[in-house]
């Protein structure tokens, strides 16, 4: 453990030092009414993101005891795996959405994305995202006592040319707002009187690039959105119509071979055609170059072939010295973190979700990983462990326990002795370890088109495995039941029988 005095020396300076800290009042007058309430006896959570590990933690955090800064881009947190059904309207884009004040109204927000963090002075640097202040984008610094990073990752390119400025990605709702738009365009500039048949099949050539579950989803809903609805509207264009999926392996890795081999199947009978083993080497406006020299004419690509490290992450990777063993290549992708998701190297940061690799345990980037790291990560905070320095050589996180020869009772929480108890408070000497984090898989879904899905659900020693239509009704009672907020549920089941009875809306606007 680090000396008693070092930790009393790294909470008395979190309280009576850091509220008169330039950095502090640099935010406060930049602020239009001071709108960071930062209070003097309460230790600063700065949470970066604002997706699944974040709005875990906003939803399990005490913010009676801690003072939790947000910081993100996005003012919303996205129930992703519903995104795909977005973009051809299935669900309106609003009913997957919680905006970040209403999940907890006691985070202080910043529309604004954190640029890089001093480590050793515990400031992070931000700059505002769609506001500007005398033409430019403001920039302020937050800093903290615990920092959060649960900034995802973004959409991989491996730098094939072309890729960023011609194809949709499937990521935020702003992508799926521009596609939504984009697939109805394609139809009506098919339609227009003169545009020659070459014309038509090449605006009406739907390709999806990635066979994971993203790009698999969206093929299947996007077929659904084809034979329900344009279909009826569009007659004499279908015969255009083509939707291809691409992928350099297997669609459906992380399903086993026969429910891979189903979602084939549903495929064809879809008629989507799924071609793997193969690889895009460049994206132009209107072509698509395989490996193999082929050229593939194409309308709309939705580029969904895996995820690569945020910026922030790659930069923070490299700033500390113990995280390069951990980066494959020499290259910063992921912030390796200790059992208890501490950033190895690093003092009183966690990483949680996508952006994280826990060291020793191979967990996959989903939703399910990032959310229950994020409710780990709360409780740890909670119930008063310090985080301390990452690493697998380090002591587990401590808590600090108040005892007779406490200064202030408002410096309890905080600790200012340290020494090591039981869960019910008991003394114990100086090593109350706490739990690391251990993964509970639930399953798997996928959505493969008209109305069939594979659905994998992982209970104690077994796993039920089910495809097709009895699938699709699990994958819709899960995604009703795992919505965060009521409002969402009913929006969602408001936006599916508003498709049943009335189909999906086609309007541009
Ligand atoms: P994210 O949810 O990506 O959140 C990152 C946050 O950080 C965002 O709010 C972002 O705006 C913010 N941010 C970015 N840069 C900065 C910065 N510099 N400063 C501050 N904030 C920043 N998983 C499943 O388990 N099941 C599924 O069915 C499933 N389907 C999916 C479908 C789609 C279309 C997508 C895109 C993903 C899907 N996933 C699914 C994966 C799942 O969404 C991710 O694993 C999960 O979002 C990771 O959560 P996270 O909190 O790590 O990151």
């Amino acid at each position: 453990l680090d000396s008693v005095e070092d930790i009393n020396r790294h909470w008395s300076r979190a309280v009576k030092e850091l509220p008169t800290t330039k950095a502090f009042d640099k935010l406060i007058s930049g602020g239009k009414d001071g709108a960071l309430r930062l209070k003097s006896d309460k230790p600063v959570v700065l949470l970066l993101g604002s997706g699944w590990g974040a709005h875990s933690i906003m939803k399990v955090i005490d913010t009676d005891t801690y003072e939790v800064v947000c910081i993100s881009p996005r003012n919303h947190f996205l129930f992703t795996p519903m995104l795909p059904s977005t973009a051809v309207g299935t669900v309106e884009f609003r009913s997957l959405l919680e905006p970040v004040r209403v999940a907890n109204p006691f985070v202080t927000y910043f529309e604004a994305a954190c640029d890089k963090v001093d480590m050793d002075n515990k400031v992070a640097y931000c700059t505002g995202k769609n506001s500007y202040l005398d033409g430019r984008r403001p920039q302020f610094e937050v800093p903290y006592d615990i920092l959060i990073v649960a900034v995802g990752e973004q959409p991989a390119t491996f730098g094939t040319p072309g890729v960023e400025e011609n194809c949709y990605f499937m990521k935020e709702i702003s992508d799926s707002v521009e596609l939504r738009t984009q697939i109805q365009n394609q139809f009506e500039l098919a339609a227009l009187p003169g545009t020659s048949k070459e014309d038509m099949r090449q605006s009406l050539h739907f390709v999806v690039v990635g066979g994971g579950p993203t790009g698999v989803e969206f093929a299947g809903t996007l077929s659904d959105f084809l034979r329900d609805d344009l279909r009826k509207k569009y007659p004499e264009l279908m015969p255009f119509v083509r939707v291809t999926l691409l992928n350099s392996g297997s669609i459906l890795g992380s399903f086993d071979a026969k429910m891979q081999q189903y979602a084939l199947d549903n495929f064809k009978r879809v008629g989507v055609d799924v071609r793997t083993g193969v690889r895009v080497t460049e994206v132009t406006k209107d072509t698509i170059t395989l490996k193999d020299g082929e050229q593939i004419k194409y309308g709309i690509c939705v580029w969904s072939a895996g995820n690569a490290a945020r910026p922030l992450v790659q930069q923070l990777a490299a700033q500390i010295p113990e995280q390069a063993p951990f980066q494959p290549g020499g290259r910063p992708s992921k912030l390796a973190v200790d059992p208890f998701l501490r950033v190895i190297g690093a003092r009183d940061v966690i990483a949680i979700g996508d952006c994280n690799l826990l060291v020793g345990d191979r967990l996959p980037a989903t939703a399910q990983v990032a959310g229950q790291q994020g409710a780990y990560a709360a409780h740890l905070i909670n119930r008063g462990y310090l985080p301390l320095v990452g690493g697998l050589d380090q002591p587990p996180p401590c808590k600090p326990v108040t005892t007779n020869n406490l200064l202030d009772p408002a410096y309890a929480t905080l600790g200012s002795t340290v020494a090591t108890a039981d869960d019910d408070g008991a003394f114990t000497g100086l090593a109350f370890y706490k739990k690391r984090f251990e993964f509970l898989n639930l399953g798997m879904l996928a959505y493969v088109g008209d109305s069939e899905a594979l659905t994998e659900i992982t209970l104690p020693g077994t796993s039920i495995k089910l495809s097709g239509q009895l699938a699709f009704l699990v994958w819709k009672s899960v995604y009703i039941t795992k919505q965060v907020s009521f409002r969402n549920r009913v929006l969602i089941l408001f936006d599916w029988l508003k498709v049943q009875l009335f189909g999906r809306d086609l309007s541009n606007y």
